[in-house]
């Protein structure tokens, strides 16, 4: 019986090294990685700059915990802010995506006062109990679930964007405890959904007049995975949160961070921040390197085009009955099946050498790097068409 818990059902591929876009298992089997990190790779594995900047920094041997200034932690915010959309002017330090999603459920609350959060049902936020609240991983077995999180249901048209516009709208007249609307740009893990025109904007409008702050969750969509920078820019939203982590550091490193207003960061002052593990210099240097290479290498636009040719180049799999249909935005993908498709689908390509993953059931989900080349998506593409037996 194994001692790790791995994930309760973990496919039983041991990866050792990764180079580039591909992935190598113990016995040396080269795989085209399709999942990249689940949203986390950005230039990909092995990079010689991110490795040289890793090395470097470990040999300083260095460690201070956050209760001292840091030139290179203000650097690092000051770049991330001067990029972000909209006022957000200050950065609190996490190590991962859900402690990213925690602060900024705390700064709602703190900076207006009120308890509730309203976000979209079926979507997830992280693990930890706030986060897993907001989100859809709060099971019953792990006991009371943490209060305050309203969900609306997830719109697919625009008559339902409408629909969930006015609910929320009335939601917030009704309650008047409503701290945040807080959701991802567009619906990553529940098999990549994009929302419905005029959405978030109606959204964004609603939270406005009602002095309700509008928190985004961009751990999955931010750091150009959309095609943008940050994937709030797509829908022109101006949040007052942004949340980061998974390619804020390309897989090299664990990090997350919380973006804010100078408005929520005053109005939060006191509630605790530390983070003993926080943007660690090792960390640190991975992130800054990414980032630096991210707009370096114009990695967001890449994301853009390459994800739209693969997009193109999957979308007439809908031809096919046994596929219902195929998502994309930037580097993001979900192809959905009737049930009890997805899993062989998935193990089919495993064999053949592709890696992507489940998001439920129904759907298959991958996400490559950012920096992913056209030819190698393209035989990515390949391999899915021939594992689908499509001919066109
Ligand atoms: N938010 C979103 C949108 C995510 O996709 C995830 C992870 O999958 C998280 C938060 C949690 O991030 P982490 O796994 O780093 O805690």
């Amino acid at each position: 019986m194994p001692s790790f818990i791995a994930s309760y059902d973990a496919v039983p591929l041991d990866f050792v090294k990764g180079d580039g876009f591909h992935l190598y298992d113990k016995r040396g089997r080269k795989y085209l990685d399709f999942l990249g990190g689940w949203c986390t790779a950005t230039v990909g594995w092995k990079d010689k700059e991110m490795g040289d900047a890793l090395v470097r920094q470990a040999k300083e041997g260095l460690y201070v915990p956050p209760v001292f200034v840091s030139a290179r932690c203000e650097a690092l915010a000051k770049g991330l802010v001067d990029l972000a959309p909209g006022k957000l002017r200050r950065v609190f330090r996490a190590t991962s995506g859900s402690e990213a999603v925690e602060f900024a459920i705390k700064c709602a609350r703190a900076s207006t006062g009120r308890p509730t959060i309203v976000s979209i049902d079926g979507v997830y936020h992280g693990h930890t109990y706030g986060a897993a609240a907001l989100g859809d991983a709060c099971v019953p077995k792990m006991g009371p679930r943490p209060e305050g999180f309203l969900k609306l249901p997830m719109p697919k048209t625009v008559e339902e964007g409408n629909a969930t516009i006015s609910v929320f709208e009335r939601l917030v007249k009704e309650h008047g405890d409503i701290a945040a609307f807080m959701s991802e740009p567009f619906w990553t893990n529940a098999g990549c959904f994009v929302p419905p025109e005029g959405f978030y904007q109606g959204i964004q409008k609603v939270c406005r007049k009602h002095g309700v702050l509008l928190a985004m969750d961009e751990v999955a969509t931010g750091m150009g995975r959309s095609g943008k920078f940050f994937a709030s820019e797509l829908w022109g939203l101006e949040p007052d949160i942004i949340c980061l982590g998974k390619s804020f550091t390309g897989g090299y490193a664990s990090m997350g961070a919380t973006l804010v207003t100078e408005k929520v960061f005053k109005a939060s002052r006191g509630i605790p921040d530390y983070s003993t593990f926080g943007w660690l210099p090792q960390d640190l240097a991975a992130a800054e390197k990414n980032f630096e290479l991210i707009v370096k290498r114009r990695l967001a636009e890449n994301a853009g085009s390459v994800g739209a040719e693969l997009l193109a180049a999957l979308k007439p799999l809908e031809e096919l009955r046994k596929v219902k249909q195929v998502r994309g935005l930037g580097m993001v993908f979900g192809i959905q099946f009737p049930l009890p498709i997805a899993p062989v689908v998935a193990l089919a390509c495993y064999r053949k050498g592709l890696i992507t993953a489940l998001s439920s059931a129904d759907t298959l989900f991958f996400s490559p790097a950012l920096a992913m080349d056209r030819r190698t998506a393209m035989k990515g593409a390949a391999i899915l068409r021939g594992v689908l037996g499509y001919k066109g």
